[in-house]
């Protein structure tokens, strides 16, 4: 029976004619490199979505995240603040950057950075003369973290925030667009994520000299001369002008993508939520999200071993969910690294399921997710 349907996927790349006639114009304009004219209109298209001064359209979230930390001044053997609930990709980048992770627990309503938590890491580690070098608030799943707070925390100690909103364009915190806040912010369009280049990034800030410095590291570091001079390490980091086409297409489509997102979780709410013991996660007071991945929470206490017997139960009906991520405290590449946990990021893993949430799934289909959680449940 599983076989006669497609699979349901968590959030699969919807791409339409619009793509389609944004990329085979970049593809018979010739410019097939990473340069060229789509490429400066997707930067500058990005900035107007977001209200944010530059855009550095890059190869990866993960590229721009590592040199967002390069922009910022993190050297190697520096440590970064880093919340333990996040994809691997944002401690990673600061590996890449020489640096050393310092993972903090999350606060249980966005799911973020616990803002009580990182004052006092940072009240402690100032008093040792021991200052992070950055910090990375990461907005998961489409929810912001509590800037008003962190901001006001970070600036406190001169510390600069670099914010890793890869899962969060399209999404707000007091008013101002996700990616926006601290220093510098980073979007990511992989293939799984609210809009998708197939694979890429892009690095904003309002501050002109970092949006350089980020761009020329990302070509190879050349120098203005007709020969190729080198005065620093370079990268091969900068987004293909036939990709940054696509991201054109996604863009001019994303407020559509994004009501469907909102209008699934909505759906999952309305079926899911008056079950005792389940919540669906929605939107911090702080902000509306984006609805990225809709998350779903389970009180263990009254339905033990939840997500995994429905993410069992799902996968036998050839319908993809997911655990949250996994902290990275608990992850063994980084056994080593210094943590400050308050508990939370571990029930938020024991605790919590991603559904099928992308612009693709139907409304019948999130009725069949919910009958099948139903019948797990059996409330
Ligand atoms: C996807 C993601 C990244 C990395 O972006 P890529 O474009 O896949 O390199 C970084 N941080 C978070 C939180 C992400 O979800």
């Amino acid at each position: 029976m599983s076989s006669m349907r497609e699979r349901i996927y968590l959030s699969s790349p919807q791409v339409t004619e619009t793509e389609i006639d944004y990329v085979t114009a970049a593809l018979r304009s010739g410019w097939v490199a990473p340069l060229g004219p789509d490429v400066d209109a997707f930067e500058a298209e990005m900035c107007a979505y977001t209200g944010i001064g530059h855009a550095v359209a890059l190869s990866s979230g993960t590229a721009a995240i590592h040199l967002g930390l390069l922009a910022l001044g993190v050297n190697p053997g520096d440590d970064v603040i880093v919340p333990t609930l996040t994809f691997a990709a944002t401690a990673f980048a600061v590996h890449h950057a020489g640096a050393r992770p310092v993972f903090l627990d999350a606060e249980e309503q966005s799911w973020n950075l616990d803002p009580q938590l990182l004052d006092e890491v940072l009240t402690a580690r100032a008093a040792a003369g021991r200052l992070p070098a950055a910090v990375i608030p990461v907005d998961l799943f489409g929810r912001t973290c509590d800037y008003a707070a962190i901001v006001e925390i970070a600036a406190k100690f001169a510390v600069p925030i670099l914010e890793d909103a890869a899962e969060a364009l399209g999404s707000a915190c007091n008013g101002v667009s996700a990616g926006a806040f601290g220093e510098a912010g980073v979007f990511s369009f992989n293939g799984n994520k609210v809009m998708t280049t197939s694979g890429g990034g892009m690095f904003m800030t309002d501050d002109s000299a970092l949006a350089s410095k980020v761009r020329y590291w990302s070509t190879q570091a050349r120098e203005p001369l007709p020969w190729y001079e080198h005065k620093e390490i370079g990268y091969n980091y900068r987004l293909s002008n036939v990709l940054a086409a696509l991201g054109r297409g996604q863009l001019s489509r994303l407020d559509e993508m994004i009501k469907r997102r909102i209008a699934n979780r909505a759906q999952y709410d309305l079926a899911l939520g008056s079950i005792d013991g389940v919540s669906v996660v929605m939107d911090p007071p702080w902000g509306p999200g984006n609805a990225w991945l809709t998350n779903i929470r389970f009180d263990s206490a009254l339905h033990p071993g939840a997500p995994e017997a429905i993410r069992l139960a799902l996968e036998e009906l050839n319908i993809e969910s997911r655990p949250v991520w996994k902290p990275m405290h608990q992850q063994p590449v980084f056994a080593d690294a210094e943590c400050h946990l308050t508990g939370a990021a571990d029930r938020i893993f024991a605790d919590g399921l991603c559904l099928p949430s992308g612009p693709n799934v139907t409304e019948a289909d999130i009725a069949l997710v919910c009958e099948t959680m139903v019948g797990v449940l059996h409330p």
